[in-house]
């Protein structure tokens, strides 16, 4: 009897059972729609098998099977296997997560195929004079047809009428209709723009000459031209008839990406994959990268999982970014999964970063990735930006701005060139307080302080998203002297507009580019020179060309000096040497100004030296001492629950258990959160370290099962492999 294998959305390991009627043909990889409880559901075929360990009676039948898309390719599978073992996630739901919204759907999933216009056999013989002159735009449509079949879409730019006139020509019958799609021309125009430098040459072919697997760091400084790299790569790879994967970090640079890339290769087709797109497009695009047709396809984290037939290489840009990973659910590191991908493959894939992250840079050292170096700009004229350090120890400050920032700022609106203050909290201040008795306004549903916003008047929680309005006294003790403390972006902003009243401020955050289309218009405004001083978050940090800008500013970065999370200063550095890199782009000189307390500290010397490789040195023996990744794999189990109670006795069970099982792995103890109660649940972790990922993974899996065996019903747990955050 015919049984299917199917990976369905529900949080269970297994894959399920169903039979096939001997009428309908399946293939892995398709969707079906299967009964389960009382319901439907959608699944996708994995395995095909003779027989079933359910007796036959027990084993329902597919419902059908829905053949609107072609079925995964194999290598998907396999893929999504992989991961749903390394991170201990169901397959089923490993499967489905990987999926745009519409193949995870029960609706049949249908794609306008567009026709394509061409000539009649009449239209050809057409002598275009004799045509009459008034039908001027089905003049111009047989004009373009002349040249060769084209789609609506391309004939729209003749007129806004197109539609009207092509009925026309098609029922006197100048014009035929034909549904087999126009194929993607397979010479591709490529702009080449630059002679590339030795440095960039020498990365190229490194990589070109690499035909099977092979994973290199591409480490170069910012500005010193590694998208020009990757670029020479596709063009390699398109030319020879495959197709690329470019993954790019989670922030609003893909469209601006995606136009860059378009100029270089005008006539290949793109796929953009982010979080901005509709279902409908990310499923079509979805399928234009599965049939081959879309040659470059660039995307966020989840674009690791299309499907790509003639895949030849993969690129990975700001590979240290925390936005490759999924914070829940399957949580998957889009790096590391591209890794699996190029290695399974047989391509090679390029890791990118001005910072690499230290697991990549490690590997670089130890010889499993190959390094590629492009230590100077691309340009001549670009100069590093020379960094500064404000020490501000003994200085008061206003609103958080020290007497020198002011007049560094002040000596570039008189030489009508922006400026650019980074502040990473946005808000005008991270709590307010009670001059008296010393009240905090905190969030009562979590540990966190809530943020006074004072555009709206508000106290808003950044972790739960509870809002109140500003208190007039103090709950406490009834005083009205209500102070803020620390500084956020709308207190910058404002003291700045109160210093500087004829400059032009711009503030860039979470809060100021909420709606749609908000950044592009600031994006603008900020490239046509309306802006003097910018205001603004990490948002403003990350690839962002702003020719005119020469200084920098950094407010307030000392705190990531002495956290708690081991990885927040690796982090600040990258930050500041990203944000850095916004400062003299172009030919004007740039400068960077960092208020700090802690000059001397390694971070601001290795900063102010522009010598990340010192850094990381630095970072690593630290690490090495203190067993940390990378010399050290972890998994971090979390729980969290109204009872802080259970919460607590489940992570204890959780880890007698593993301290049972005797194996070559290190158990902590059961730690608070670093945000111990969120939402009004209460949050708590262990976790567990190995020297070997393989023993880590040998661990995982005898623990996984007993933890699954463990009373939690009203607690929500999860492991997390590889984690960022804790
Ligand atoms: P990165 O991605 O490393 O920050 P980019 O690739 O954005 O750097 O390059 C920085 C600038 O240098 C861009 O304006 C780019 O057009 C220019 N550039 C890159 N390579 C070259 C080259 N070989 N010759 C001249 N200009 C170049
Ligand atoms: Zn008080
Ligand atoms: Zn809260």
């Amino acid at each position: 009897m015919p049984i299917v294998r199917i990976a369905l959305d529900v949080p269970l390991s297994t894959l399920f059972d169903y039979l096939v009627g001997a009428d309908i043909a399946v293939e892995t990889g398709q969707r079906v729609l299967v009964p389960f409880g009382r319901k439907q559901l959608v699944g996708i075929v994995m395995e095909l098998s003779e027989d079933s360990d359910l007796a036959t009676d027990r084993i329902k039948s597919i419902v059908r099977v829905l053949e609107d898309v072609p079925p995964l390719p194999a290598e998907l599978l396999t893929l999504l296997r992989f991961c749903s073992e390394y991170y201990h996630h169901p397959l089923g739901m490993t499967v489905m997560s990987a999926l745009p919204a519409r193949l995870r759907a029960q609706e049949v999933v249908t794609i306008k195929q567009e026709s394509s216009y061409l000539l009649s056999e009449r239209g050809r013989m057409l002598d275009l004079e004799e045509f009459p002159k008034r039908r001027q735009v089905q003049r111009r449509i047989l004009q373009a047809l002349h040249e060769g079949p084209a789609s609506e879409t391309k004939l729209r730019v003749l007129s806004s009428s197109v539609s009207a006139n092509l009925k026309v020509l098609l029922e006197e019958g100048w014009v035929e209709c034909s549904v087999v799609p126009e194929l993607a021309p397979e010479a591709h125009v490529f702009n080449d723009v630059h002679v590339l430098s030795e440095a960039q040459q020498r990365a190229v072919d490194a990589v070109a000459a690499a035909r099977d697997y092979r994973c290199f760091l591409l480490h170069g400084i910012t500005g010193s031209g590694k998208t020009e790299v990757y670029v020479h790569l596709m063009q390699q790879v398109l030319h020879r008839g495959g197709q690329v994967l470019l993954l790019v970090p989670e922030i609003n640079l893909t469209p601006q990406l995606e136009q860059y890339f378009h100029d270089r290769f005008p006539d290949t087709e793109l796929a953009s994959l982010h979080s901005g797109l509709s279902d409908g497009e990310r499923v079509k695009k979805w399928l234009r990268a599965q049939s081959g047709r879309a040659r470059i396809v660039l995307g966020t984290r989840l674009a690791v999982f299309t499907p790509l037939p003639r895949l030849g290489l993969i690129l990975v840009d700001e590979e240290h970014d925390a936005s490759f990973k999924q914070q829940d659910g399957l949580r998957y590191s889009a790096r590391d999964v591209a890794i699996f991908r190029a290695n399974q493959r047989g391509v090679p894939i390029v890791l990118g970063s001005a910072t690499p992250s230290l697991e990549s840079y490690h590997n670089a050292q130890s010889g499993r990735y190959q390094l590629l170096k492009l230590a100077q700009r691309a340009t001549e004229q670009a100069q590093l930006p020379q960094v500064r350090c404000l020490n501000i120890a003994n200085t008061p400050l206003q609103d958080g701005l020290s007497p020198a920032m002011l007049s560094a700022l002040e000596l570039r609106l008189q030489r009508k060139e922006q400026s650019l203050v980074f502040i990473n909290r946005r808000g005008y201040a991270p709590v307010l307080m009670c001059t008296a008795c010393g009240w905090l306004s905190g969030c009562t549903k979590c540990a966190g302080k809530l943020v006074l916003h004072l555009k709206d008047r508000r106290l808003r929680c950044h972790h739960c998203g509870h809002q109140e309005r500003v208190p007039h006294a103090c709950p406490g003790c009834g005083n009205t002297d209500l102070q803020p403390v620390g500084i956020g972006t709308q207190r910058v902003e404002e003291a700045l507009r109160t210093h500087f009243p004829a400059a032009r401020i711009l503030r860039v955050d979470r809060d100021s580019t909420r709606n749609k289309g908000a950044w592009s218009v600031m994006r603008k405004q900020i490239h046509d020179e309306e802006v003097d001083i910018l205001v603004g978050t990490q948002i403003l940090a990350k690839g962002h060309d702003f020719p005119n800008l020469t200084l920098v500013g950094v407010l307030n970065p000392d705190g990531a000096l002495y956290s708690a999370d081991f990885r927040a200063s690796e982090k600040l550095f990258a930050q500041l040497a990203q944000v850095a890199g916004r400062a003299g782009r172009a030919d004007k000189p740039g400068e960077v100004l960092v208020q700090t307390a802690f000059p001397d500290h390694p971070l601001f010397r290795a900063l102010r030296a522009h010598d990340f490789d010192t850094w990381a040195q630095i970072l690593l023996a630290e690490r090495q001492s203190a067993d940390f990744p990378p010399f050290a794999y972890q998994v971090l189990l979390s729980a969290e629950g109204r009872q802080e109670q259970e919460v607590y006795t489940f992570l204890q069970q959780a880890r007698g258990q593993a301290l049972q099982l005797a194996m070559p792995v290190d158990v902590y103890s059961v730690l608070p959160s670093a945000l111990p109660k969120r939402a009004n649940h209460f949050r708590a972790q262990l976790l567990v370290q190995s020297d070997t990922r393989k023993a880590l993974q040998t661990f995982l899996r005898v623990w996984k099962p007993l933890l699954d065996g463990l009373p939690a019903q009203k607690l929500r747990w999860s492991l997390d492999i590889d984690p960022l955050e804790f």
